[in-house]
């Protein structure tokens, strides 16, 4: 598959900010669709624990054309759109740097070529499994990510912890523990077409379930800092479950292209910020691309930039 080369843009442009104790965790997910959260209907409870969680708003109709990881994060993370129309963007991090933010990567998967550019562009990367590729059966799980932001949150007084996850990525059994083991029978091999379509449907909503339970925990401890936060949830793309007799992602299909995206706000926050939180509630009910993500961060944060002209 071809890998495309990224530039980065480093004439960043003036930026205006406020210079409030402010802290966001921004999660990258793994696979995960949005019609398969029960917080945005689905028939399952996947998301049992997110559905109770107040502050919490799904945005449960946002598009990308990107379906894998490769391509998908670069446009995430920078503000590149669906189109590429430039040749080089600016990269999330060196914006938030401009604001006086210090950024924080914590990753449990390896760096791709395509984006560990814009990943160097944190102030600091720490990769908690950095030698087990996604395809490795021994993976450490997420929820090794939450200690490590728990500590950086201690750090600084304006700061924002990218978690990088793997999330829902195949092999679904090695994404979550027995106690998310609910929807059964899973798969047992590793062989799709030796499977049926309940096994694997089945595994991929126990992924969820745990997807849930990590949320739920990083909120816990975002609820018990001193400072304003927010946490904003954005899978990199989404999953074939079946659909046009496909599976997995990385491949045409537009099961893999409605990615969940998620965000979370204190309850100091929405004290502080009130029409910003009313202004993003109320695109939850439109359709969007993920091309929006980029620019609600730095909304949430309290940046306004303007591009520069070349
Ligand atoms: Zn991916």
């Amino acid at each position: 598959m071809e890998k495309p080369t990224l530039k980065l843009n480093k004439q960043i442009p003036d930026v205006s900010y406020h210079s409030d104790e402010l802290k966001m965790i921004l999660v990258l997910g793994e696979s995960v669709r949005a019609d398969h959260l029960s917080i945005n209907g689905y028939n399952r409870p996947t998301t049992p624990k997110l559905k109770q969680q107040s502050g919490l708003i799904s945005f449960p109709n946002v598009y990308t054309e990107h379906t894998y990881t490769a391509v998908s994060l670069p446009q995430i993370l920078t503000n590149q759109g669906q189109v590429k129309i430039d040749s080089e963007y600016y990269s999330i991090y060196d914006i938030l740097d401009e604001a006086n933010y210090k950024t924080y990567w914590v990753g449990n998967q390896t760096l791709e070529k395509s984006y560990a550019p814009i990943v160097k562009t944190n102030d600091s990367i720490h990769l908690i499994d950095a030698f087990k590729s996604v395809f490795s059966f021994d993976k450490l799980r997420d929820e090794s990510l939450i200690p490590v932001a728990s500590n950086i949150l201690k750090e600084d007084r304006r700061s924002v912890i990218s978690l990088h996850m793997i999330g829902s990525h195949w092999w679904y059994e090695d994404r979550y523990s027995n106690k998310e083991k609910k929807f059964n029978p899973v798969i047992d091999s590793k062989y799709i077409p030796s499977l049926t379509s309940e096994q694997l449907i089945n595994s991929y909503d126990n992924t969820l379930l745990y997807l849930d339970k990590f949320i739920s925990k990083l909120i816990g401890v975002l609820e018990n800092q001193e400072t304003p936060t927010v946490l904003v949830y954005i899978s990199d793309h989404g999953e074939q479950l079946g659909e046009e007799g496909k599976w997995l992602h990385a491949q045409s299909g537009e099961a893999a292209k409605n990615p969940a995206y998620l965000i979370w706000f204190s309850e100091s926050y929405t004290k502080k910020y009130p029409k910003v939180v009313t202004n993003i509630k109320e695109a939850t009910k439109i359709n969007s691309t993920t091309d929006r993500v980029f620019y609600d961060i730095l909304t949430l944060l309290g940046i306004s930039f303007e591009k520069i002209k070349q």
